[in-house]
């Protein structure tokens, strides 16, 4: 697009308003050419990093790629930049097979429960169930003895339930059936021997050691680790210079042209970048550390800025019509308010609210 096309469109623009009497003529307006990109950038961002590997038993490297040198293992860039990898080698030859520690023994190690004794401590005795320890002899109770909490006051059961002989005082028909006036029965577990099997180990000491999987051995190895992160940033130039209007409105009414660049693509190969615009561009588009490959999507308005100096309030912008007409290119023109009138707005808000605050002091009694 020309000047010639752009003034022409603003004149259209302002007759159809009934303006132009008012804009004066249209060698005293001022065109200037003027780039509006805004876009995305996804670069991949390639991390290489070496550390130790381990895993328990023999561990399958198998599939791993070996290399030498990390730096400068040959991976083609990735055709899709957005795509996160994750790629895992094995230095070569740095692949063995390791005993576990010392406190393993072929995937076994000592119990913690035990302490690798095989056996706990256990009561002998444990109270019995049938009487609780209370009243286990009735005899004994009445005559205060430990066997029996239920004191001389204490309800008696009656005769009919069948009780034995004490065999701490030698009444019968007085104790409980299950510990004959002991109180206590021998343990289910230990037998009254006052040790029992330890259930961890099963009595055996050891357990299996989870650290080694119980293989008692471990795959040792270099790994290297090749990573992709996609990185995206945001693209919209020029930056500072361009006002939301006009922002807003281009948005809405221009005709934004999109254009991929992949690879290595520069700027040079887009055909509606002026120098200006690409020089906007240079930072959005600097190569990063670690930088494999990127993508880059940008969508492309041009506009002729037009400042019609009898008509300060406004700002015209031509640009190409969105659809194609038969006879070529049809320009349209949008305007926005200018620096000026929007500064003349914010002054009038302002004024408007001290008249507002000023008559609400003289009201308020
Ligand atoms: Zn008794
Ligand atoms: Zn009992
Ligand atoms: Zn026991
Ligand atoms: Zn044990
Ligand atoms: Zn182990």
């Amino acid at each position: 697009m020309d000047d010639e096309d752009a003034l022409e469109a603003v004149r259209r623009h302002l007759d159809r308003r009934g303006e132009l009497t008012k804009a004066g003529p249209p060698d005293t307006w001022k065109p200037a050419p003027l780039t509006l990109v805004k876009g995305r950038i996804v670069r991949s961002i390639e991390n290489r990093a070496e550390r130790p590997g381990s895993e328990p038993g023999d561990f399958d490297l198998s599939e791993r790629p070996r290399y030498d040198d990390l730096d400068g293992y040959h991976l083609d860039p990735p055709r899709n930049p957005a795509e996160p990898m994750e790629l895992r080698l094995v230095k070569r030859d740095s692949e063995s097979s390791e005993p576990c520690s010392r406190d393993c023994d072929r995937g076994r190690t000592r119990c913690g429960e035990c302490r690798g004794r095989k056996r706990l401590r256990c009561e002998p005795r444990t109270d019995c169930e049938a009487c609780a320890g209370e009243n286990s002899c009735l005899n004994c109770a009445a005559s205060g003895g430990t066997a029996g909490a239920a004191g001389p006051d204490a309800a008696r059961p009656a005769r009919t339930e069948k009780r034995l002989t004490c065999v701490k005082c030698g009444e019968r028909g007085v104790a409980c059936r299950s510990c004959q006036g002991r109180g206590d029965v021998p343990c289910a577990l230990c037998e009254e021997t006052g040790f029992r099997d330890c259930p961890t180990c099963r009595g055996s000491g050891t357990v299996r050691h989870d650290d080694c999987k119980g293989t008692g051995r471990f795959t040792v190895w270099t790994a290297g680790t090749i990573t992709r992160k996609p990185e995206t940033g945001a693209i919209r130039r020029p930056e500072h210079s361009v006002s939301w209007h006009t922002w807003n409105k281009a948005r809405r009414h221009g005709s934004w042209r999109t254009e991929v660049l992949s690879g290595d693509a520069g700027t040079a190969s887009v055909a509606d970048l002026d120098d200006e615009a690409a020089k906007g561009l240079a930072p959005d588009l600097t190569k990063k550390q670690g930088e494999v490959a990127r993508e880059v999507t940008l969508e492309i308005l041009r506009l002729t800025r037009v400042e019609v100096p009898l008509l300060p309030h406004r700002v015209h912008y031509a640009h190409p019509a969105p659809a194609t007409h038969p006879s070529g290119t049809v320009y349209e023109v949008f305007a926005v308010p200018s620096g000026q009138r929007v500064l003349q707005i914010a002054v009038a808000a302002l004024g408007a609210l001290a008249v507002l605050t000023l008559v609400w002091w003289l009201l308020t009694p």
